[in-house]
Protein backbone atom coordinates (compact mmCIF):
# COMPACT_ATOMS: atom_id res chain seq x y z
CA UNK A 1 0.00 0.00 0.00
CA UNK A 2 1.07 3.77 -0.63
CA UNK A 3 -0.49 6.87 -0.43
CA UNK A 4 0.93 9.58 -2.46
CA UNK A 5 -1.00 12.92 -2.40
CA UNK A 6 -0.72 15.71 -4.99
CA UNK A 7 2.52 17.35 -4.55
CA UNK A 8 1.13 20.81 -3.29
CA UNK A 9 1.21 23.32 -6.00
CA UNK A 10 3.58 26.59 -6.60
CA UNK A 11 1.01 28.41 -7.36
CA UNK A 12 -0.75 28.33 -4.08
CA UNK A 13 1.70 30.92 -2.36
CA UNK A 14 0.19 33.59 -4.47
CA UNK A 15 1.67 36.53 -6.39
CA UNK A 16 5.73 36.15 -5.41
CA UNK A 17 6.75 40.16 -7.18
CA UNK A 18 9.78 40.13 -9.22
CA UNK A 19 11.32 42.64 -6.56
CA UNK A 20 10.42 43.98 -3.14
CA UNK A 21 11.16 47.21 -1.56
CA UNK A 22 10.96 47.83 2.33
CA UNK A 23 7.73 48.08 4.65
CA UNK A 24 7.97 51.35 6.37
CA UNK A 25 5.36 53.39 8.01
CA UNK A 26 2.57 50.90 6.14
CA UNK A 27 3.67 51.42 2.82
CA UNK A 28 6.09 49.58 0.47
CA UNK A 29 8.64 51.99 -0.50
CA UNK A 30 11.84 51.66 -2.57
CA UNK A 31 15.03 51.46 -1.07
CA UNK A 32 17.08 54.24 -0.79
CA UNK A 33 20.17 52.90 -2.24
CA UNK A 34 20.40 50.85 -5.61
CA UNK A 35 21.82 47.49 -4.17
CA UNK A 36 19.56 44.37 -4.84
CA UNK A 37 20.08 40.87 -3.63
CA UNK A 38 17.96 37.70 -5.16
CA UNK A 39 16.19 35.11 -3.35
CA UNK A 40 16.74 31.46 -4.89
CA UNK A 41 14.33 28.23 -4.24
CA UNK A 42 17.09 26.21 -2.79
CA UNK A 43 15.13 23.08 -4.35
CA UNK A 44 15.49 24.11 -8.29
CA UNK A 45 18.30 27.61 -7.72
CA UNK A 46 15.30 29.51 -9.20
CA UNK A 47 15.66 32.84 -8.56
CA UNK A 48 12.35 34.01 -6.73
CA UNK A 49 12.61 37.58 -6.63
CA UNK A 50 14.60 40.35 -6.12
CA UNK A 51 14.90 42.81 -2.99
CA UNK A 52 16.54 45.50 -1.38
CA UNK A 53 19.94 45.70 0.25
CA UNK A 54 18.83 48.51 3.33
CA UNK A 55 20.34 50.95 3.62
CA UNK A 56 21.33 52.90 6.70
CA UNK A 57 18.75 55.81 4.93
CA UNK A 58 16.56 52.81 5.03
CA UNK A 59 16.83 51.93 8.37
CA UNK A 60 16.70 55.18 9.51
CA UNK A 61 13.08 55.68 8.03
CA UNK A 62 11.93 52.71 9.16
CA UNK A 63 12.99 53.70 12.96
CA UNK A 64 11.63 57.15 12.69
CA UNK A 65 8.01 55.35 11.51
CA UNK A 66 8.20 53.13 14.39
CA UNK A 67 9.04 55.65 16.58
CA UNK A 68 6.47 57.92 15.58
CA UNK A 69 3.99 55.22 15.84
CA UNK A 70 5.35 54.09 19.51
CA UNK A 71 3.15 56.98 21.66
CA UNK A 72 0.04 55.83 20.17
CA UNK A 73 0.37 52.31 20.31
CA UNK A 74 1.50 52.44 23.72
CA UNK A 75 -1.37 54.33 24.79
CA UNK A 76 -4.02 51.59 23.50
CA UNK A 77 -5.68 49.76 25.71
CA UNK A 78 -4.25 46.41 25.43
CA UNK A 79 -7.83 45.06 24.79
CA UNK A 80 -7.16 47.27 21.63
CA UNK A 81 -3.53 46.02 21.02
CA UNK A 82 -4.99 42.20 21.84
CA UNK A 83 -7.79 42.62 18.91
CA UNK A 84 -5.16 43.49 16.43
CA UNK A 85 -2.85 40.69 17.39
CA UNK A 86 -5.69 38.11 17.05
CA UNK A 87 -7.20 39.56 14.04
CA UNK A 88 -3.71 38.78 12.56
CA UNK A 89 -3.52 35.43 14.22
CA UNK A 90 -6.84 34.54 12.36
CA UNK A 91 -5.28 36.00 9.33
CA UNK A 92 -2.60 33.67 9.21
CA UNK A 93 -5.16 30.32 9.75
CA UNK A 94 -6.78 31.48 7.06
CA UNK A 95 -3.99 32.32 4.54
CA UNK A 96 -2.20 29.79 6.32
CA UNK A 97 -1.79 27.61 2.80
CA UNK A 98 -0.57 30.27 0.79
CA UNK A 99 2.09 31.00 3.61
CA UNK A 100 3.33 27.66 4.07
CA UNK A 101 3.87 26.62 0.35
CA UNK A 102 6.00 30.33 0.27
CA UNK A 103 8.15 29.48 2.83
CA UNK A 104 8.84 25.83 1.63
CA UNK A 105 9.38 27.50 -1.70
CA UNK A 106 11.79 30.27 0.00
CA UNK A 107 13.35 27.94 2.62
CA UNK A 108 13.22 24.88 0.97
CA UNK A 109 11.90 22.54 4.07
CA UNK A 110 9.24 20.25 3.79
CA UNK A 111 5.62 21.37 3.15
CA UNK A 112 4.31 18.78 5.44
CA UNK A 113 6.83 20.82 8.28
CA UNK A 114 5.50 24.21 7.09
CA UNK A 115 1.70 23.14 7.30
CA UNK A 116 2.06 21.30 10.16
CA UNK A 117 4.53 22.29 12.48
CA UNK A 118 5.41 26.26 11.56
CA UNK A 119 2.09 28.14 10.54
CA UNK A 120 0.39 26.74 13.56
CA UNK A 121 3.13 27.88 15.91
CA UNK A 122 2.74 30.96 13.86
CA UNK A 123 -0.81 31.30 14.73
CA UNK A 124 -0.45 30.23 18.43
CA UNK A 125 2.17 32.44 18.99
CA UNK A 126 -0.14 35.34 18.13
CA UNK A 127 -3.29 33.93 19.45
CA UNK A 128 -1.15 33.04 22.89
CA UNK A 129 0.31 36.84 23.16
CA UNK A 130 -2.75 38.55 21.93
CA UNK A 131 -4.27 37.37 25.37
CA UNK A 132 -1.83 38.44 27.54
CA UNK A 133 -1.86 42.18 26.04
CA UNK A 134 -4.64 42.72 28.90
CA UNK A 135 -3.38 41.60 31.54
CA UNK A 136 0.31 42.91 32.21
CA UNK A 137 -0.50 44.19 35.40
CA UNK A 138 -1.21 41.04 36.72
CA UNK A 139 1.60 38.66 35.41
CA UNK A 140 3.44 40.10 38.57
CA UNK A 141 5.56 42.60 37.14
CA UNK A 142 4.51 44.98 39.11
CA UNK A 143 1.46 47.92 38.60
CA UNK A 144 2.49 49.43 35.84
CA UNK A 145 4.84 47.68 33.20
CA UNK A 146 6.16 49.99 30.37
CA UNK A 147 6.92 48.89 27.51
CA UNK A 148 10.55 50.20 25.84
CA UNK A 149 9.99 51.92 22.48
CA UNK A 150 11.54 51.20 19.22
CA UNK A 151 12.44 47.21 19.34
CA UNK A 152 14.80 46.30 16.61
CA UNK A 153 14.28 42.36 15.31
CA UNK A 154 16.91 39.91 13.33
CA UNK A 155 16.33 36.89 12.80
CA UNK A 156 17.95 33.86 10.73
CA UNK A 157 16.56 31.30 7.74
CA UNK A 158 15.71 28.55 9.34
CA UNK A 159 12.41 29.16 10.97
CA UNK A 160 11.65 32.76 8.91
CA UNK A 161 7.78 33.22 9.70
CA UNK A 162 8.10 31.64 12.71
CA UNK A 163 11.22 33.67 14.73
CA UNK A 164 9.14 36.30 12.94
CA UNK A 165 5.91 35.15 15.26
CA UNK A 166 8.57 34.83 18.36
CA UNK A 167 9.55 38.86 18.35
CA UNK A 168 6.73 40.48 17.12
CA UNK A 169 3.48 39.26 19.09
CA UNK A 170 5.24 39.50 22.48
CA UNK A 171 6.76 43.06 21.35
CA UNK A 172 3.24 44.23 20.38
CA UNK A 173 1.40 42.85 22.87
CA UNK A 174 3.54 45.38 25.54
CA UNK A 175 2.91 48.01 23.62
CA UNK A 176 6.39 48.52 21.24
CA UNK A 177 6.50 49.36 18.26
CA UNK A 178 9.55 47.67 15.68
CA UNK A 179 12.08 47.28 12.76
CA UNK A 180 12.59 43.55 11.56
CA UNK A 181 15.09 42.57 9.48
CA UNK A 182 14.68 39.20 8.22
CA UNK A 183 17.46 37.08 6.67
CA UNK A 184 18.57 37.64 3.40
CA UNK A 185 17.80 33.81 2.24
CA UNK A 186 14.45 34.12 3.40
CA UNK A 187 12.97 37.15 3.09
CA UNK A 188 9.41 36.39 1.07
CA UNK A 189 7.08 35.43 4.05
CA UNK A 190 8.44 38.08 6.01
CA UNK A 191 7.22 40.56 3.18
CA UNK A 192 4.19 38.67 2.84
CA UNK A 193 3.22 39.09 6.60
CA UNK A 194 3.76 42.49 6.07
CA UNK A 195 0.61 42.58 3.83
CA UNK A 196 -1.39 41.07 6.81
CA UNK A 197 -0.32 43.47 9.26
CA UNK A 198 -2.27 46.17 6.49
CA UNK A 199 -5.14 43.44 6.14
CA UNK A 200 -5.42 43.54 9.60
CA UNK A 201 -5.19 47.53 9.51
CA UNK A 202 -2.72 48.08 12.32
CA UNK A 203 -1.45 51.50 12.48
CA UNK A 204 0.89 52.42 10.35
CA UNK A 205 4.44 52.18 11.66
CA UNK A 206 3.55 49.96 14.31
CA UNK A 207 5.26 46.83 12.36
CA UNK A 208 8.21 47.83 9.78
CA UNK A 209 10.13 45.35 7.91
CA UNK A 210 13.96 45.81 6.24
CA UNK A 211 15.40 43.41 3.85
CA UNK A 212 19.00 43.29 3.37
CA UNK A 213 22.41 41.56 4.30
CA UNK A 214 24.04 41.66 7.81
CA UNK A 215 25.16 45.24 7.13
CA UNK A 216 21.52 46.15 7.38
CA UNK A 217 20.97 44.08 10.36
CA UNK A 218 24.23 45.93 11.87
CA UNK A 219 23.44 49.52 10.74
CA UNK A 220 19.25 48.56 12.58
CA UNK A 221 21.02 47.67 15.85
CA UNK A 222 23.19 50.27 16.08
CA UNK A 223 20.53 52.95 15.79
CA UNK A 224 20.40 55.34 18.59
CA UNK A 225 16.77 55.64 18.59
CA UNK A 226 16.29 51.67 18.90
CA UNK A 227 15.76 50.74 22.74
CA UNK A 228 16.10 46.78 22.45
CA UNK A 229 17.62 44.50 20.21
CA UNK A 230 16.54 41.03 20.27
CA UNK A 231 18.43 38.92 17.70
CA UNK A 232 18.34 34.65 16.70
CA UNK A 233 21.35 33.71 14.72
CA UNK A 234 25.12 32.36 15.07
CA UNK A 235 27.00 32.14 18.55
CA UNK A 236 29.43 34.53 15.89
CA UNK A 237 27.18 37.33 14.74
CA UNK A 238 25.28 37.83 18.43
CA UNK A 239 28.43 37.92 20.42
CA UNK A 240 29.53 40.78 18.09
CA UNK A 241 26.12 42.97 18.28
CA UNK A 242 26.37 42.24 22.14
CA UNK A 243 30.11 43.98 21.91
CA UNK A 244 28.46 46.53 19.72
CA UNK A 245 25.99 47.75 22.18
CA UNK A 246 27.93 47.83 25.28
CA UNK A 247 27.60 50.82 27.23
CA UNK A 248 24.41 51.83 25.14
CA UNK A 249 21.79 50.90 27.48
CA UNK A 250 20.15 49.44 25.09
CA UNK A 251 18.11 46.30 26.61
CA UNK A 252 19.57 42.75 24.44
CA UNK A 253 18.39 39.46 24.09
CA UNK A 254 20.25 36.74 22.54
CA UNK A 255 18.96 33.48 20.81
CA UNK A 256 22.26 31.71 19.46
CA UNK A 257 23.45 28.36 18.34
CA UNK A 258 23.38 24.91 20.02
CA UNK A 259 24.72 21.26 20.11
CA UNK A 260 22.22 19.50 22.03
CA UNK A 261 22.48 15.91 23.47
CA UNK A 262 20.04 13.70 23.09
CA UNK A 263 20.56 10.69 25.66
CA UNK A 264 19.35 7.37 24.74
CA UNK A 265 19.42 4.89 28.27
CA UNK A 266 19.28 1.16 28.35
CA UNK A 267 15.90 1.04 29.55
CA UNK A 268 14.14 3.40 26.94
CA UNK A 269 11.40 2.28 24.39
CA UNK A 270 14.00 2.28 21.80
CA UNK A 271 11.37 2.23 18.67
CA UNK A 272 10.44 5.36 20.02
CA UNK A 273 14.02 6.68 21.24
CA UNK A 274 14.60 6.02 17.54
CA UNK A 275 12.22 8.09 15.94
CA UNK A 276 13.30 10.96 18.54
CA UNK A 277 16.37 10.92 17.37
CA UNK A 278 15.62 11.37 13.79
CA UNK A 279 12.88 14.10 13.92
CA UNK A 280 15.92 15.68 16.74
CA UNK A 281 18.63 15.80 14.26
CA UNK A 282 16.52 15.31 10.66
CA UNK A 283 13.51 18.06 11.43
CA UNK A 284 14.03 20.80 9.15
CA UNK A 285 16.95 19.50 7.42
CA UNK A 286 19.12 19.59 10.73
CA UNK A 287 18.42 23.47 10.35
CA UNK A 288 17.62 24.17 14.25
CA UNK A 289 19.38 25.52 16.40
CA UNK A 290 17.90 22.73 19.64
CA UNK A 291 18.66 20.13 16.91
CA UNK A 292 19.65 16.48 18.67
CA UNK A 293 23.15 16.73 16.70
CA UNK A 294 24.71 14.71 19.60
CA UNK A 295 22.90 11.20 20.26
CA UNK A 296 24.52 9.95 23.67
CA UNK A 297 23.89 5.79 23.83
CA UNK A 298 24.22 4.03 26.54
CA UNK A 299 26.99 1.44 25.38
CA UNK A 300 24.74 -1.47 26.13
CA UNK A 301 22.24 -0.63 23.55
CA UNK A 302 24.82 0.85 21.18
CA UNK A 303 24.03 -1.65 18.70
CA UNK A 304 20.63 -1.66 18.84
CA UNK A 305 19.86 1.63 18.81
CA UNK A 306 22.34 2.25 15.57
CA UNK A 307 20.99 -0.93 13.67
CA UNK A 308 17.44 0.33 14.16
CA UNK A 309 18.31 4.41 13.60
CA UNK A 310 20.05 2.99 10.03
CA UNK A 311 17.23 1.24 9.26
CA UNK A 312 14.78 4.19 9.86
CA UNK A 313 16.73 6.59 8.04
CA UNK A 314 16.92 4.45 5.07
CA UNK A 315 13.28 5.40 5.23
CA UNK A 316 13.59 8.93 4.93
CA UNK A 317 12.94 10.27 1.58
CA UNK A 318 14.21 13.36 0.75
CA UNK A 319 13.52 15.46 -2.10
CA UNK A 320 11.03 18.03 -3.33
CA UNK A 321 9.67 20.14 -0.40
CA UNK A 322 6.58 20.54 -2.38
CA UNK A 323 6.09 17.01 -2.01
CA UNK A 324 3.27 15.96 0.36
CA UNK A 325 5.58 13.01 1.65
CA UNK A 326 8.76 14.20 1.79
CA UNK A 327 10.58 14.22 5.10
CA UNK A 328 14.04 15.55 4.62
CA UNK A 329 13.97 18.81 2.07
CA UNK A 330 17.02 20.81 0.70
CA UNK A 331 19.62 22.74 2.74
CA UNK A 332 18.56 26.44 2.41
CA UNK A 333 21.57 27.83 0.38
CA UNK A 334 25.23 27.05 -1.55
CA UNK A 335 26.51 28.76 1.80
CA UNK A 336 25.39 26.61 4.07
CA UNK A 337 25.69 23.40 1.94
CA UNK A 338 29.36 24.20 1.60
CA UNK A 339 29.52 24.45 5.44
CA UNK A 340 27.80 21.16 6.13
CA UNK A 341 30.06 19.35 3.39
CA UNK A 342 33.41 21.09 4.80
CA UNK A 343 32.62 19.66 8.64
CA UNK A 344 31.63 16.23 7.22
CA UNK A 345 34.94 15.65 5.45
CA UNK A 346 36.83 16.83 8.59
CA UNK A 347 34.45 14.75 10.68
CA UNK A 348 35.87 11.57 8.14
CA UNK A 349 39.30 13.00 7.99
CA UNK A 350 39.44 12.92 11.96
CA UNK A 351 38.68 9.29 12.35
CA UNK A 352 34.91 9.00 12.70
CA UNK A 353 33.15 6.44 10.20
CA UNK A 354 30.28 8.21 8.45
CA UNK A 355 27.08 6.65 7.19
CA UNK A 356 24.42 7.79 4.81
CA UNK A 357 21.46 5.81 3.38
CA UNK A 358 21.83 5.12 -0.30
CA UNK A 359 18.89 7.81 -1.89
CA UNK A 360 19.16 9.29 -5.01
CA UNK A 361 19.61 13.09 -4.90
CA UNK A 362 18.03 15.53 -6.96
CA UNK A 363 20.68 16.80 -9.96
CA UNK A 364 19.66 20.77 -9.37
CA UNK A 365 19.46 22.80 -5.65
CA UNK A 366 21.19 22.18 -2.65
CA UNK A 367 20.90 18.74 -1.25
CA UNK A 368 22.89 16.99 1.61
CA UNK A 369 21.78 12.87 2.56
CA UNK A 370 20.55 12.35 6.06
CA UNK A 371 23.95 11.41 7.58
CA UNK A 372 25.24 9.91 10.81
CA UNK A 373 29.06 9.16 12.27
CA UNK A 374 29.86 6.67 14.31
CA UNK A 375 33.15 6.53 16.71
CA UNK A 376 33.02 9.88 17.41
CA UNK A 377 35.17 11.20 20.41
CA UNK A 378 34.55 14.54 21.99
CA UNK A 379 37.36 15.76 20.43
CA UNK A 380 36.37 15.45 17.33
CA UNK A 381 34.87 19.09 15.59
CA UNK A 382 31.54 17.29 14.66
CA UNK A 383 31.33 16.81 18.40
CA UNK A 384 31.73 20.01 19.66
CA UNK A 385 30.68 22.75 16.25
CA UNK A 386 27.57 23.56 15.22
CA UNK A 387 26.86 22.05 11.75
CA UNK A 388 23.46 22.92 11.45
CA UNK A 389 22.54 20.39 9.04
CA UNK A 390 21.09 16.73 8.82
CA UNK A 391 24.44 15.49 10.21
CA UNK A 392 24.55 13.38 13.97
CA UNK A 393 27.55 12.53 15.56
CA UNK A 394 27.26 9.50 17.90
CA UNK A 395 28.82 9.20 21.08
CA UNK A 396 28.50 6.64 23.89
CA UNK A 397 28.40 6.67 27.89
CA UNK A 398 28.15 3.79 30.59
CA UNK A 399 26.50 6.09 33.90
CA UNK A 400 23.98 8.88 33.89
CA UNK A 401 26.92 10.92 35.68
CA UNK A 402 29.35 10.06 32.56
CA UNK A 403 26.04 11.16 30.39
CA UNK A 404 25.39 14.31 32.08
CA UNK A 405 29.52 15.14 31.79
CA UNK A 406 29.59 14.27 28.28
CA UNK A 407 26.22 16.32 27.47
CA UNK A 408 27.36 19.22 29.40
CA UNK A 409 31.05 19.32 27.63
CA UNK A 410 30.37 22.01 24.98
CA UNK A 411 30.29 25.99 25.28
CA UNK A 412 26.35 25.79 24.05
CA UNK A 413 23.52 25.29 25.93
CA UNK A 414 20.26 25.48 24.48
CA UNK A 415 18.65 22.11 25.05
CA UNK A 416 18.58 18.45 25.91
CA UNK A 417 17.09 14.95 25.61
CA UNK A 418 16.68 12.03 27.74
CA UNK A 419 14.82 8.63 26.79
CA UNK A 420 14.27 6.53 29.88
CA UNK A 421 11.55 4.77 31.61
CA UNK A 422 12.60 6.17 35.08
CA UNK A 423 10.84 8.90 36.40
CA UNK A 424 13.55 9.31 38.95
CA UNK A 425 16.28 9.03 36.34
CA UNK A 426 14.60 12.37 34.22
CA UNK A 427 14.49 14.45 37.28
CA UNK A 428 18.20 13.73 38.19
CA UNK A 429 19.28 14.52 34.70
CA UNK A 430 17.17 17.16 34.18
CA UNK A 431 18.67 19.46 37.14
CA UNK A 432 22.03 18.44 36.21
CA UNK A 433 22.63 18.93 32.86
CA UNK A 434 23.40 23.14 31.79
CA UNK A 435 20.49 23.86 29.06
CA UNK A 436 17.91 25.86 28.39
CA UNK A 437 15.18 23.21 27.60
CA UNK A 438 15.23 19.50 28.40
CA UNK A 439 12.80 17.16 26.86
CA UNK A 440 12.35 14.12 27.93
CA UNK A 441 11.03 11.13 26.03
CA UNK A 442 10.11 13.52 22.75
CA UNK A 443 12.30 16.05 21.59
CA UNK A 444 11.76 19.28 19.15
CA UNK A 445 8.30 19.79 20.67
CA UNK A 446 7.30 23.84 21.29
CA UNK A 447 4.78 25.91 22.63
CA UNK A 448 4.49 29.41 23.04
CA UNK A 449 3.35 29.01 26.79
CA UNK A 450 6.80 27.61 27.53
CA UNK A 451 9.91 29.75 27.66
CA UNK A 452 12.80 29.17 25.57
CA UNK A 453 16.25 30.30 25.38
CA UNK A 454 19.79 29.43 26.39
CA UNK A 455 22.90 28.94 28.81
CA UNK A 456 26.10 29.70 27.92
CA UNK A 457 27.08 30.59 24.53
CA UNK A 458 23.47 29.49 23.40
CA UNK A 459 22.39 33.06 24.87
CA UNK A 460 20.49 34.83 27.14
CA UNK A 461 16.80 36.48 27.33
CA UNK A 462 14.07 34.44 27.46
CA UNK A 463 11.10 33.87 24.43
CA UNK A 464 7.70 32.42 24.90
CA UNK A 465 5.50 32.42 27.55
CA UNK A 466 5.52 35.16 30.17
CA UNK A 467 9.12 34.84 30.33
CA UNK A 468 9.14 36.32 27.11
CA UNK A 469 7.29 39.31 28.08
CA UNK A 470 9.85 40.29 30.10
CA UNK A 471 12.11 41.37 27.15
CA UNK A 472 9.98 44.13 26.17
CA UNK A 473 9.60 45.39 29.43
CA UNK A 474 10.62 48.24 32.68
CA UNK A 475 9.51 46.97 35.22
P1 LIG B 1 23.58 34.54 11.19
O1 LIG B 1 24.03 34.97 12.53
O2 LIG B 1 24.54 34.47 10.08
O3 LIG B 1 22.42 35.51 10.67
C1 LIG B 1 21.27 35.77 11.43
C2 LIG B 1 20.73 37.13 11.05
O4 LIG B 1 21.67 38.14 11.46
C3 LIG B 1 20.51 37.35 9.56
O5 LIG B 1 19.33 38.11 9.40
C4 LIG B 1 21.74 38.16 9.16
O6 LIG B 1 21.54 38.98 8.03
C5 LIG B 1 21.96 39.02 10.39
N1 LIG B 1 23.32 39.52 10.59
C6 LIG B 1 24.49 39.03 10.11
N2 LIG B 1 25.53 39.78 10.55
C7 LIG B 1 25.00 40.75 11.33
C8 LIG B 1 25.56 41.82 12.09
N3 LIG B 1 26.88 42.03 12.14
N4 LIG B 1 24.74 42.61 12.79
C9 LIG B 1 23.39 42.40 12.79
N5 LIG B 1 22.80 41.41 12.08
C10 LIG B 1 23.60 40.60 11.36
O7 LIG B 1 22.85 33.16 11.43
P2 LIG B 1 22.11 32.25 10.37
O8 LIG B 1 23.13 31.49 9.61
O9 LIG B 1 21.09 33.02 9.60
O10 LIG B 1 21.26 31.29 11.32
C11 LIG B 1 21.79 30.14 11.84
C12 LIG B 1 22.13 30.33 13.29
O11 LIG B 1 21.00 30.78 14.04
C13 LIG B 1 22.55 29.03 13.94
O12 LIG B 1 23.71 29.23 14.71
C14 LIG B 1 21.37 28.69 14.83
O13 LIG B 1 21.69 27.89 15.91
C15 LIG B 1 20.87 30.03 15.23
N6 LIG B 1 19.47 29.97 15.69
C16 LIG B 1 19.20 30.09 17.02
C17 LIG B 1 17.88 30.01 17.48
C18 LIG B 1 17.57 30.12 18.94
O14 LIG B 1 16.41 30.31 19.28
N7 LIG B 1 18.53 30.00 19.83
C19 LIG B 1 16.85 29.81 16.56
C20 LIG B 1 17.16 29.69 15.22
C21 LIG B 1 18.49 29.78 14.79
Amino acid sequence: FSYAPAPESPAAAGDIASSYGHFIGGEFTESAGKEALKTVNPATEQVLAEFAQGTEEDVDRAVKAARDAFPGWAALPGSERAKYLFRIARIIQERSRELAVLESIDNGKPIRETRDVDLPLVAAHFFYYAGWADKLEYAGFGPSPRPLGVAAQVIPWNFPLLMLAWKIAPALATGNTVVLKPAETTPLTALRFAEIVRQAGLPKGVVNIVTGDGRTGAALTAHPDVAKVAFTGSTEVGRSIARSLAGSRKKLSLELGGKAANIVFDDAPIDQAVEGIVNGIFFNQGHVCCAGSRLLVQESVQDEVLDALKRRMATLRVGDPLDKNTDVGAINSAAQLARIRELSDIGEAEGAERWSPACELPSSGYWFAPTVFTGVSQAHRIAREEVFGPVLSVLTFRTPAEAVEKANNTPYGLSAGIWTEKGSRILWMASRLRAGVVWSNTFNKFDPTSPFGGYKESGYGREGGRHGLEAYLDV
